[in-house]
């Protein structure tokens, strides 16, 4: 007698089933010589999918989308979206594609998700792949965005395909095997709204409820809570991002979430010396997408998302209008408080007293006018509380306006010894810093994995201090400043 094998996934495939109009079956390309680079393992578990299954011959060719595992939907998700504020009406997945869901061990309801196979319906001029190097920044930037507690889809796994990909130069093609609460989009929205009407937007909307925010739908108007549901979700996460130094680069309607996660690493990075203008986009010319401009732009693609729920909040436009307007202008407190909440656990605050706010425009100002390293300063200031003023201080040209600053941040601590544990951790030590992930990257798609493996093993635990690595904890060596980031992944 055989035993029948366990499927790789025990997927349930919702989207699918309950939104017929918003997405295209699709397969994906045959990937010539599949070859895992990457496996998550312990996302594997969270999963409920056995590791050891998924790294066999047939879990490989399952992952890269060779075969289709039992049960999977495979298809192209729709989208619309504005990209730097110009509305395309018609975007999708032009080089990825839905596999199915899975709940995980917790019951939560999860995307596996293909990124660089192949071309679809959507894929206009584009080739439909993505060079390994790009999926392997993906990688690690989401396990690093997770490690620092901020919400964010992740990656189960890259696989090299064995193709060459045609940018500057031929590169090695690669699949990102991507995991997420859902692929739902302010640009799905939009999609629904232009080419479907309020009844696929209604379907849409409905569906969004229940997998994300349930609780819309007791309330009096619910898709004027789900409104408010997902403005909360964002300023809750554009703030952690802010906190931490993220800059995303490309924060196009169609790369925010209605989970509230992170998507999309494109020409994202982490910010060195503090500069609300940093941009990396080579191709954000403008610098729309500036450090300092996140808060408003998120902001002004929740306005594109109300646009599209406006009918199913209320049959009169205006009635509609004045609420989701209200609901909209709800982000900038809500912004304000997460960030003020995470910067007073950033410089040890307990409670909130009259010159708190003062106290941290005057730093941020110190910081941005000395050119001071961002991660490096908060960490070093934790010592600062433990009586070791040096590393603070030493950070910038002009140190008694610092000292100025110190002396009354110092008389602000209620108990300078548990600030400093408590500032310990929220501040991390590392942070994916560009030279660094540059360098990991050039070393992984050439082949030698333990530079890559190292960094991801030390982004997994960001906010404990480990000897022998104090090279991931530096700011960038100084002739760097002018670091790019591609888009054209
Ligand atoms: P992004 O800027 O990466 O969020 O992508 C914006 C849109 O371009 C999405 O619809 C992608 O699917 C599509 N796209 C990006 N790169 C490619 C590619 N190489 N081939 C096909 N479509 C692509
Ligand atoms: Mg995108």
């Amino acid at each position: 007698m055989t035993v029948a094998a366990r499927p790789l996934f025990a997927f349930d495939n919702s989207y699918v089933r309950e939104l017929p109009g918003l997405y295209v079956d699709w397969q994906a390309r045959h990937a010539p010589a599949p070859r895992l680079v990457l496996l998550n393992d312990a996302l594997a578990e969270e999963l409920g999918v056995d590791a050891e299954a998924l790294s066999t011959p047939e879990g490989i060719e399952a992952l890269v989308g060779n075969t289709a595992p039992e049960g999977a939907a495979s298809v192209a998700q729709a989208y619309a979206g504005h990209q730097f504020g110009g509305f395309v009406p018609r975007l999708g997945d032009g080089r990825a594609l839905l596999l199915g869901e899975v709940l995980d061990v917790h019951g939560q309801r999860r995307d596996l998700h293909l990124k660089g196979s192949g071309r679809t319906p959507f894929a206009r001029g584009g080739d439909g792949l993505a060079p390994l190097g790009p999926m392997l920044r993906e990688y690690a930037m989401g396990e690093a965005m997770h490690a620092l507690g901020i919400p964010t889809t992740r990656a189960l796994a890259v696989v090299a395909t064995g193709d060459d990909v045609a940018r500057e130069t031929m590169l090695p093609g690669g699949v990102l095997v991507r995991v997420a609460s859902s692929h739902l989009r302010v640009g799905t929205f939009q999609y629904a709204a232009v080419h479907g009407g309020p009844d696929l937007v209604r379907g849409l909307a409905d569906y969004a409820i229940a997998r994300h925010h349930v609780a819309a739908r007791e309330a009096p108007n619910p898709y004027l809570a789900l409104f408010e549901s997902v403005v909360e979700v964002q300023a809750s996460l554009i703030a952690r991002w802010m906190l931490v130094g993220f800059i995303h680069g490309v924060m196009n309607t169609d790369n925010m979430t209605i989970s509230g996660e992170t998507i999309d690493y494109g020409p994202c990075a982490f910010m060195d010396a503090y500069d609300p203008a940093t941009v990396f986009s080579s191709i954000d010319e403008g610098g729309r997408y500036a450090y300092g401009n996140q808060p408003g732009i998120a902001q002004w693609n929740l306005a594109r998302l109300a646009e599209t729920l406006l009918p199913l909040i209320d049959d009169s436009s205006e009635v509609a209008i004045e609420a989701a307007t209200e609901v909209l202008r709800s982000f900038a407190d809500r912004y304000q408080r997460h960030w003020t909440e995470g910067m007073r656990a950033k410089l040890g605050l307990v409670g909130e007293q009259p010159g708190d706010g003062e106290l941290i425009t005057d730093l941020l100002a110190q910081l941005h006018a000395q050119h001071v390293d961002y991660t490096s300063f908060f960490r070093a200031l934790s010592a600062s509380a433990r009586g070791d003023t040096e590393p603070a201080r030493s950070l910038f040209l002009d140190r008694p306006v610092f000292d100025v600053w110190a002396q009354r941040w110092q008389e602000r601590l209620v108990e300078p010894e548990a600030a400093s544990a408590t500032m310990d951790r929220v501040n991390p030590v590392y942070v994916p810093r560009n030279h660094l992930m540059e360098a990991a990257l050039a070393a992984g798609t050439a082949g030698d994995r333990e530079p890559f493996t190292t960094f991801l093993d030390v982004l997994a635990r960001p906010f404990g201090e480990r000897p022998g690595l104090e090279e991931y904890a530096a700011p960038a060596p100084a002739g760097s400043e002018g670091y790019r980031t591609f888009c054209g992944t």
